[in-house]
């Protein structure tokens, strides 16, 4: 199994850059931005961050998805699903002494096999934040343009054949898990699947490491309302979500 050390520290910068909007952490600002004044009491190293992730805010309504995922689906997934793996990643971090950061990316890149909370909870509430950005309202013939559109001829041999890959990685994923478009640490794009709430990010658990741009939920609770044992009619109506202005724009951050 190869793994690549993506995450160099230009990366996790670059990735933290990317993220950052999707996953707010109110901990973030007093280290980050806020370096203590000589006077104050001096950090402590071994001192705990304060674990406070917060669920992103969704951008559109409910009802924003329909048909092609129904408001009460959107709803329930957001309110309760990813709202819950927030609040399990919080309370599996605190006076939790092998991460010491609050920056999620840097967690998913150390987290380990027998890291079972922060690996679920971690990967949820980072998967499903970059899964409701980029999707929006329904379009007809919703293709990328641009430097992405050309990269995924030339990795994919055309945008059928992106689409038909992507497609079968979702539809294949047994069980529950995710299927990923993702760069590499050569800047090439890669799709790959993972089981439950893992993703590329998490180089010591996967065999493809790299920064996901584009993902879909394939848990039976992201389809199941409207499209029941349909997972292949989910993914079709997915393709007409993808909000690609926003996937090119992490294509582009990744790759310059
Ligand atoms: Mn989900």
């Amino acid at each position: 199994m190869k793994k690549r050390d993506f995450l160099k520290t230009g990366s996790i910068l670059a990735l933290g850059a990317l993220v950052a909007p999707l996953v707010s952490c109110g901990g973030e600002k007093d280290i980050k931005n806020d370096p203590p004044k000589t006077d104050d009491p001096q950090p402590n190293a071994n001192t705990q961050v304060d674990p406070s992730f917060k669920l992103p805010e969704l951008g559109y309504k409910f009802d924003a998805l329909a048909p092609n995922i129904d408001a009460e689906t959107v709803e329930i997934h957001y309110t309760k699903h990813h709202a819950g793996y927030v609040k399990k990643l919080n309370a599996a971090l605190k006076g939790n002494a092998k991460f010491k950061t609050n920056d999620l990316a840097a967690i998913m890149a150390q987290v380990g096999k027998d890291d079972t909370a922060v690996r679920n909870n971690g990967g949820g509430h980072f998967n499903h934040s970059l899964y409701w950005d980029i999707m929006g309202a329904p379009k007809s013939d919703n293709q990328p343009t641009g430097d992405l559109a050309e990269a995924l001829n030339k990795q994919f041999g055309s945008w059928d054949g992106f689409k038909e890959q992507f497609s079968k990685a979702a539809k294949t994923r047994f069980g529950s898990g995710w299927a990923w478009l993702s760069v590499n640490d050569k800047k090439e794009l890669f799709i790959s699947s993972t089981p439950n709430q893992d993703n590329p990010l998490m180089k010591n658990l996967v065999a493809e490491n790299g920064q996901p741009i584009l993902g879909i939920d394939v848990w039976e609770h992201a389809y199941y309302l409207n499209y029941q044992n349909m997972r292949g009619d989910y993914i079709s109506g997915f393709f007409d979500l993808i909000q690609w202005d926003k996937v090119a724009a992490s294509y582009k951050a990744l790759v310059g």
